[in-house]
């Protein structure tokens, strides 16, 4: 764990986050400002800063978790299709030093934006017990 790493707090349980999946090595939850409905963060819960000081090993089991809990949720949401991204570096837009995923649910025909919006926390709350009963 590293002292100062948000989602390394969350992994730790110091800070909360809104669940949709658990196991040993991998964690996911949702984004509190999501691009779109049930935007969910996939990380290892061992710390690495990007995909290039990620351990082969950690990032195998975490590529795998992140198909499956992109299964989860389109199959609770609903949604028609998904992005996943994956930021390097604060150029790329990366602004969590912690290796991540994200998974954008996607609806209908709508354009395609990587946007933050600011989220009802009532409505995080349904959406990830949502997914998480998948
Ligand atoms: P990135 O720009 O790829 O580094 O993405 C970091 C993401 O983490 C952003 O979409 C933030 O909204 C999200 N984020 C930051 N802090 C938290 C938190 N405490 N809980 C959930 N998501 C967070
Ligand atoms: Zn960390």
């Amino acid at each position: 764990m590293k002292n100062d790493c948000v989602f390394c707090a969350i992994a730790a349980g110091e800070i909360p986050s809104f669940k949709v999946y658990e196991d040993d090595d991998t964690l996911a939850y949702l984004d509190i400002n999501p691009f779109s409905k049930g935007h969910v963060l996939v990380i290892p819960k061992a710390h690495s800063s990007c995909i290039l000081d990620t351990p082969d090993e950690t990032l195998s089991k975490l590529v795998l978790k992140v198909r499956d809990v992109a299964a989860k949720a389109k199959a609770a949401l609903g949604c028609d299709g998904f992005n996943i991204l994956q930021n390097n570096g604060e150029s790329a837009g990366q602004t969590v030093k912690h290796l991540h995923f994200h998974i954008v649910p996607r609806y209908g025909a709508g354009p395609v934006d990587f946007e933050s919006h600011k989220a009802d926390m009532e409505e995080l709350k349904a959406l990830a017990e949502k997914i998480a009963a998948v």
